[in-house]
């Protein structure tokens, strides 16, 4: 084996915040960097995938937080490169509940739940504010819901993340609208154009050798002045830094050894972080049985298990004529799911549906289960930091150790979740970097 090929920068993941990252870094004159990842495309967690003659979104498929006082980056990015998008009209969810019977609750009564729940959620935030935060609600004894009516509201509000019931930075300053991506292209295109910048790239594919794709990296070490990276085929790479964009599952996980061991203090806030799963399952049918037109796109089933099968959205407004629908779990029911073989899940989600629309629907004729939890390169959907955050717990998530530069979604105290946290926590992970290259006087080009 040759000596190991040296660099100044080496990023670990190739989702947004590593394509961000490398990003700022070649344009600040770090030209010799390596970025690596283990699967075989870019994008991570924005995943397009062909299904039933159109191309859906696995991963992140709204850009949220769009109309407030600060403009949202990845906005301007669609808006820039233009992105099909549409506006997701949520304000009829509530009045498109249904029960096992398939009888659409009354607006007075899901009206009157939902405005309940907010008012619940907002006084459950209010008396977390005052004794100093600590959890995210989820845990609060007071108006916990339990009808299958307030179990579905509960779950459309929270794991959803409602803007009216759920105070994140997200909402507050870049607006509460958010919209679909719907671009045969992918919300990866995005990527593809910011590595445009500093990338070679030829007919919409990367061709720059500073990508290296389908590395999985195994080991980091590290000293004073310099890291080594091996990766689970052997190969070697030294670098003066490496900035490590993995999800925080990974991070939980012990693919990625580092040797020396990372301190105490950054594991535990590593292990400390908390992970949500998040499905999206889609289904396509024959043909279209389900209504479609303003405030239909968005519907909801009423279980008494909370969660079960809650959330449902057709694909109509994004692809016309698809005949897709898709419909969300998280957690518990997403890991139950990812476990159970996908025809068996197709029988669920179909006994739902029947219950939802009458004995005479066709049967569904593909299913797709994405896999985020048992995905050894994601671990989950994304980081549920409390709402009132723990400042110190992100500031530990991200803090570098030597040469070590930590970025990702999970490292934002602002936006962690989303795409926009991710993108921005790359900027700023590597302007730190920078920073540190200055003070140790290290020649940028
Ligand atoms: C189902 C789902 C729905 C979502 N919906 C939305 C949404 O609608 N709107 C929104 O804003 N956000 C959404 N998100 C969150 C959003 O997708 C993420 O916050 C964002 O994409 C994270 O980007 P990242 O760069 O931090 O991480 P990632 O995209 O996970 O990038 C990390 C990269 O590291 C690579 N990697 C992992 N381990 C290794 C290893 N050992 N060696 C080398 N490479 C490795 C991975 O392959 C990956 O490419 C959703 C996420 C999911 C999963």
């Amino acid at each position: 084996m040759g000596s190991p090929s040296h660099s100044s920068v080496i990023v670990v993941g190739a989702g947004i915040s590593g394509i961000s990252a490398a990003k700022v870094l070649a344009e600040n004159g770090v030209k010799d960097l390596v970025i690596l990842d283990a699967s075989d495309r870019i994008g991570g967690r924005i995943r397009k995938e062909k299904f039933g003659g159109v191309s859906v979104e696995l991963g992140a498929g709204w850009i949220v937080g769009v109309g407030g006082k600060e403009s949202n980056p990845i906005w301007e990015l669609a808006t820039e490169f233009g992105l099909r998008t549409c506006f997701a009209d949520y304000t009829n969810v509530r009045y498109n509940i249904s029960d096992r019977s398939g009888k659409i609750f009354p607006r007075e009564i899901a009206a009157d739940s939902y405005k309940k729940a907010v008012e619940s959620a907002i006084r459950k935030f209010r008396n977390q504010e005052d004794v100093g935060g600590g959890d995210n609600g989820s845990n609060s004894k007071t108006d916990s819901p339990s009808t299958p009516l307030e179990l579905a509201i509960d779950f459309i509000l929270h794991d959803f993340e409602m803007a009216e019931a759920v105070p994140l930075c997200t909402f507050r300053d870049l607006g509460e609208s958010e919209f679909s991506v719907a671009d045969e292209r992918g919300f990866d295109y995005l990527l593809y154009k910011m590595a445009e910048d500093f990338l070679f790239t030829s007919e919409g594919k990367i061709l720059d050798s500073r990508l290296k794709l389908n590395q999985v990296v195994r080991e980091i070490l590290h000293w004073e002045r310099g890291v080594r990276v091996i990766t689970e085929d052997g190969c070697v790479y030294e670098a003066d830094y490496v900035i490590v964009s993995v999800s925080i599952g990974v991070l939980q996980s012990d693919i990625v050894a580092f040797t020396p061991l990372l301190p105490g203090w950054k594991l535990e806030a590593i292990q400390k972080c908390e992970i949500m799963v998040y499905t999206k399952i889609f289904l396509k049918f024959p043909y279209q049985f389900w209504p479609t037109g303003p405030g239909k796109e968005f519907f909801v089933y009423a279980h008494e298990r909370r969660g079960y099968y809650t959330f449902w959205q057709q694909m109509e407004n994004i692809y016309p004529g698809s005949n897709i629908l898709s419909v969300t779990l998280t957690n518990g029911e997403s890991k139950r799911v990812e476990a159970q073989a996908d025809e068996d899940t197709l029988r669920e989600a179909m006994e739902v549906l029947r219950d939802m629309f009458g004995p005479n629907i066709p049967d569904a004729i593909h299913i797709l289960v994405p896999r985020w939890w048992n995905n050894r390169f994601q671990r989950g959907s994304y980081s549920n930091h409390p709402i009132i955050s723990n400042t110190q717990l992100v500031h530990d998530i991200k803090a570098p150790v030597g040469g070590i530069f930590f970025t990702g979604e999970h490292t934002s105290d602002r936006f962690s979740g989303y795409v926009h946290g991710a993108y921005l926590a790359g900027i700023d992970s590597s302007k730190e970097l920078l920073e540190e290259m200055r003070k140790r006087q290290i020649p940028l080009f």
